[in-house]
């Protein structure tokens, strides 16, 4: 029972990427590999289970979702990260991001401001036998100082803008993939440092939940 549902869940899978991702232009060869490899349906609520790798978020718990594939593959696809990079995430959520992530580079460090989320998390990923992410429990509007520079941040939840302390967090020739917006709808943005200036190229339209902090929304908090 247990092996043909592992099975349907891979079919599931391999689904997902041929019909969401790519002929949606997600085309990055690893990124479709580590898209075929983490195994989703851990990462939800035993009750959406069979939702999983539907082309929609799913709800975590807590009022957070995890994210439609499809975004997390663009997002991901837009921090063109290589195998010795070292990135950030602000935004555990369910772990699945960061799971991702740890597939493409060689260290993860990622935040969440949710104790039962970030707990949640780390056993998932600890069960899965990943050893290359580290996890914190706070505002990560602040980044994470003592690891910085980052080859890569990604901000898995929307803020008014990009905030300073993770632009001065990203390595030279590194990029900040975030929805930047209002509260309800936002642009995915990704900022490149170059020479020790920032550009910012807007992706296209999305929405996610508010980062919520000191450099994101405080009126949330
Ligand atoms: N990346 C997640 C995944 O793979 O499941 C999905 C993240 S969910 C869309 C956004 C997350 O950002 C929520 O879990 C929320 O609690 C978190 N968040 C919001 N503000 C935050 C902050 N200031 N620092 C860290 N996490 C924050």
């Amino acid at each position: 029972m247990i092996a043909k549902q592992k099975k349907e869940f891979e079919q599931e899978r391999k689904l997902m990427v041929q019909e969401q991702l790519i002929p949606r232009g997600i085309t990055d060869k690893r990124v479709l590999a580590a898209f075929m490899k983490v195994p989703r349906h851990k990462f939800v609520p035993v009750r959406y289970m069979e939702e999983a790798y539907g082309d929609y978020p799913v709800s975590i718990g807590e009022g957070q979702t995890i994210s439609q594939p499809y975004m997390v593959a663009l997002m991901t696809q837009c921090l063109e990260l290589k195998e010795n990079d070292k990135v950030l995430e602000i935004g555990t959520g369910s772990g699945y991001q960061a799971a991702i992530l740890a597939e493409l580079a060689d260290k993860v460090y990622t935040t969440e401001r949710i104790s039962a989320l970030s707990k949640n998390a780390q056993g998932v990923l600890q069960k899965l036998g990943y050893t290359n992410i580290k996890l914190k429990l706070g505002d990560g509007s602040l980044g994470w100082e003592e690891f910085t520079p980052y080859d890569g941040i990604i901000v898995t939840c929307a803020a008014p803008s990009a905030p300073e302390p993770l632009k001065k967090q990203l390595k030279e020739n590194g990029r900040l993939v975030i929805p930047v917006g209002e509260s309800f709808s936002q642009t995915l943005a990704v900022v490149k440092k170059r020479k020790g200036k920032f550009t910012e190229e807007d992706i296209c339209g999305c929405v996610f939940v508010p980062l919520v902090g000191k450099y994101g929304w405080r009126r949330y908090a």
